[in-house]
């Protein structure tokens, strides 16, 4: 698929963790051109050389001015991006989609409101029809789920309908990454591991339930699985490790399970979309792997990397997951949710 001519979009939190990883997706996007970067107040009138200042980015994004997060002339795009803190990203969200803009976010605010899609293009692409019950005129909000979330749905997607998926027990090892930037307090995390991250295990336990959910007469019904989540943070600096058990409907053996995951293509896939990993997920043989510097950037960072499926004593099979927090996790997710949506619902460009 081509597009004709570039759709303007901007990035709303560029100075964040996400939106640092949002300008490295878009500085040269096929489809998307950078038109506007928005942040606080604090950094807004400084250049991205100068607030981003621990990185190089190409001239002509170097050069841009922040702006505040404000609709308007300032913010000339059809799609705004969003890794704002939670703290400010539901209103200011609403009141672009107001605007008429085209809001993809990555924060959790929006997450559960009923008509707006919770979504990973390989798993739940039908739940974009969802923003036709949205009553921002020409604007709308579409959101990705948490970067824990992302990893483990993905792996959980072929299994839920080829054998069914019961129950899930899931212990997490969170990169620092995780918590934003400049993040966490460096004496914090060297030789050390965080037993807690605050709302973390509730977004693991119900957002699953919506991503796996029906669409029906434009209404989801969430997917019954019961989910158990333990969320950790360690001294890794991108991509979040999942160590997983789940308890299957049907009975199966290894073999078949590596197969489906291998063999797993979906929407974004079919559609060539250009930020979508050729094979959404990895299986590795080798009982070393995955590890978050080995395998994070599998496909530019958009794949997910799995590995020592065994048989668990407690529910049926368990494995390890990788995935990178703040591209497949985050900024890379958004994107492709952009993707699809311009390759879906091209009138609305
Ligand atoms: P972060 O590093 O703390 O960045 C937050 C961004 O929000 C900064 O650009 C900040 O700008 C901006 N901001 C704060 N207050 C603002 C205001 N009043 N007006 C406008 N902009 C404001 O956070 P992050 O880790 O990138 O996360 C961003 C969002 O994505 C969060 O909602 C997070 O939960 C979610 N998320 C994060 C990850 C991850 O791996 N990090 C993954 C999935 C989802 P200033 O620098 O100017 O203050």
């Amino acid at each position: 698929m081509t597009i004709k001519e570039k759709i303007p979009v901007g990035i709303l939190g560029v100075t964040g963790s996400v939106g640092r990883q949002f300008l490295r997706l878009l500085a040269d996007h096929p489809w998307f051109h950078l038109a506007a970067a928005g942040a606080s107040h604090r950094s807004a009138g400084k250049t991205i050389a100068t607030a981003v200042a621990d990185e190089d980015f190409p001239e002509h994004i170097a050069n841009m001015r922040i702006v505040p997060c404000v609709p308007g002339e300032a913010m000339p795009c059809r799609i705004v991006f969003s890794g704002l803190d939670s703290s400010v990203a539901g209103d200011i969200e609403s009141e672009f989609a107001r605007a008429g803009y085209i809001v993809i976010s990555n924060s959790r605010n929006h997450r559960y409101d009923p008509d707006v899609p919770l979504m990973i293009p390989e798993v739940n692409p039908d739940h974009l029809e969802l923003i036709t019950s949205q009553n921002f005129g020409a604007g709308c909000i579409i959101t990705n789920p948490n970067c824990s979330t992302t990893g483990l749905v993905l792996t959980l997607k072929p299994l839920y309908d080829v054998f069914g998926v019961e129950a899930v027990h899931v212990t997490t090892l969170q990169a620092v990454s995780g918590a934003g930037y400049p993040g966490l307090p460096a004496i914090d995390m060297i030789d050390n591991v965080l037993p807690y991250i605050a709302g973390e295990e509730d977004k693991l336990e119900r957002e699953p339930l919506k991503i796996l959910g029906d669409l029906k007469n434009g209404a989801i019904n969430p997917a019954t699985i019961t989910l158990s989540a333990h969320c950790t943070r360690v001294p890794v600096s991108d991509g979040h490790l999942e160590c997983v058990s789940v308890k299957l409907t049907r009975t199966t053996t290894e073999k078949e399970i590596i197969d489906c995951w291998q063999n797993f293509r979906a929407k974004p896939q079919e559609l060539d979309l250009p930020t979508a990993p050729q094979q959404p997920l990895h299986y590795f043989a080798d009982e070393r792997l995955p590890q978050p510097r080995r395998q994070r950037h599998l496909e530019a960072g958009m794949a997910v990397s799995i590995g020592r499926l065994r048989p668990c004593a407690l529910l049926d099979f368990k494995f390890v997951v990788l995935s990178h927090n703040t591209i497949r996790g985050a900024a890379g997710g958004a994107v492709l949710n952009a993707e699809l949506l311009a390759a879906q619902k091209p009138s609305l460009f």
